[in-house]
């Protein structure tokens, strides 16, 4: 039967590395790019009789998200350790959460601008939410590398706070997972807790994916696909995964609980490794690390809640008068958000100067492959040059030239209009003189207009504003044609 027949059930597990000053259970730095093993000690190395030591910054971020998200948080949690054995992780165990973790229920709300472009228009859950079932805090492991004769290791990564989230198998198609994890990204960019960043492996994910027929209530086998680190894969996976599973189905072959491997150059799956339940795991409770009370973390938590992008977009929208499709791009990033209130303070116009983020800075960005945070133009450039065009002192065509300048050079824009002499002019005498010249060389022209043919009027318009070389002011030049042609 075809795929649109099998219902899709989707779960996403996403590990988030916190943004801490040291790791999580010993006072080791948390940095990029250091020599490999340089940020390391015998607790992080694993090395026998070494002692953790919890870090609160981590667990006070963690309860913040929770926060964030809307899920409560037990009065005690504990570590446990999951028993597992991977050259990165001489320990064999993991140190994690098992049955108390730092939050439970909550959910993700799908933002519509976390969906991909094309699927926009598509979304069949508007304004929906997905159910989290927990987040817990972690710690990662090392890193393996392979060359062809042998491996390396490297554990200057190894005890990085680590936060996961686990939703609940409530995500209907790969376009609501992407949607998931964006928005996701953007409450977990707003709270401050990590730059989740997921070329940098700083935001990672785990999706879980079953198909069964209409009529069937009970799940099918879930499929596990590991380590997806872009969005373009794990929409791609996910297709490729209903495609594959719905043909097997189809041809009588069951499904088996299994985790599989994304080639994202081949765009399919290959078998790891078939059905591990928790049992797997040998979770025990950790003998080195307390039980611990949330009570005075989970409060100072509370006082560092920010506005979230859905509170930003709805004030943009009621307070600086704009759509909601702007206001809700301009909330999708933080830094977008911060820099349109930095510019639109006190500005005429905030409708403009949204305007000039989404349809000039962001496109100049993005054509010099520049990210945000090296943008040139000032939040005060851009009001001023928004200001310029409100108040008439130079039109359109021209504000679009002092942008360029202002996006390569970055002097004022009151300086770039005169250094270029580009003020426009409403001066109605002088702009007399060329409509003068326009209307008696084109008599066939007026004639059309007078005979009530209006379009006719932006052919002398476009006359006019080239004669005044591009200075004309075009509003002004519209009502002075208009008054001589009515006479
Ligand atoms: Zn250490």
């Amino acid at each position: 039967m075809p795929k649109e027949d099998y219902l899709v059930t989707i779960g996403l597990e996403v590990h988030c590395q916190l943004r801490t000053a040291s790791k999580m259970f010993c006072g080791c730095p948390v940095r990029y790019g250091d020599d490999p093993n340089t940020l390391t000690c015998p607790v992080c190395l694993g090395l026998p009789g070494a002692l953790p030591v919890l870090n609160a910054g981590a667990i006070e971020a963690t309860l913040l998200a929770g926060l964030l998200l809307g899920c409560s948080s037990p009065p005690l949690v504990k570590w446990d350790r999951k028993s597992y054995f991977y050259p990165d992780m001489p320990k064999n165990y993991q140190t994690t959460q098992f049955d108390l973790p730092l939050c439970l229920g909550g959910s993700v709300p799908l933002y519509d601008t976390a969906y991909p472009k094309d699927w926009q228009k598509k979304i069949r859950r508007p304004n929906h939410a997905i159910g989290l079932t927990r987040i817990h805090l972690e710690e990662d492991v090392g890193k393996s590398t392979h060359h062809p004769n042998h491996s390396t290791l490297d554990f200057n990564r190894a005890g990085t706070p680590l936060m996961e989230l686990v939703s609940e198998p409530e995500i209907e198609s790969p376009e609501e997972a992407v949607a998931y994890l964006l928005s996701l990204r953007q409450i977990l960019i707003y709270g401050d807790l990590s730059d989740a960043d997921m070329e940098k492996g700083q935001l990672r994910c785990d999706v879980n994916i079953s198909l069964r027929p209409h009529h069937q209530s009970q799940l099918g086998a879930k499929i596990e696909l590991k380590n997806l680190n872009s969005i373009s894969a794990i929409r791609r996976a996910i297709h490729h995964e209903i495609d594959r599973q719905s043909s097997e189905l189809d041809r009588g072959i069951p499904q088996i609980q299994s985790t599989r491997r994304w080639d994202d150059e081949r765009g399919e799956t290959a078998l790891m490794r078939t059905k591990e339940d928790a049992h797997d795991y040998r979770y025990l409770p950790c003998p080195d690390l307390l039980p611990l009370h949330t009570a005075d973390l989970l409060a100072a938590a509370r006082l560092r809640v920010p506005e979230l992008p859905h509170q930003k977009r709805a004030r943009f929208v009621a307070s600086c008068g704009l759509t909601e499709y702007d206001a809700g791009v301009l909330a999708s990033e933080k830094a977008w958000a911060d820099y349109f209130e930095a510019a639109a303070t006190g500005a005429t116009k905030p409708k403009s100067i949204a305007n000039w983020i989404i349809n000039d800075l962001l496109s100049a960005l993005h054509a010099a492959s520049l990210p945000f945070s090296q943008n040139p133009v000032s939040a005060s450039h851009l009001r001023e040059l928004a200001s310029l065009v409100d108040n008439g002192t130079i039109n359109g065509a021209q504000a679009k030239e002092v942008f360029a300048e202002l996006f390569t050079n970055g002097s004022s824009p009151a300086a770039i209009v005169q250094a270029k002499g580009l003020e426009q002019v409403s001066d109605s005498a002088f702009l007399d003189d060329i409509i003068t010249q326009v209307l008696q060389a084109n008599p066939d022209a007026v004639a059309k207009i007078r005979a009530g043919n209006d379009k006719a009027i932006n052919a002398l318009k476009g006359q006019v504003m080239k004669l005044s070389q591009g200075k004309a002011n075009p509003k002004v030049v519209g009502d002075l044609l208009e008054s001589r042609l009515n006479a």
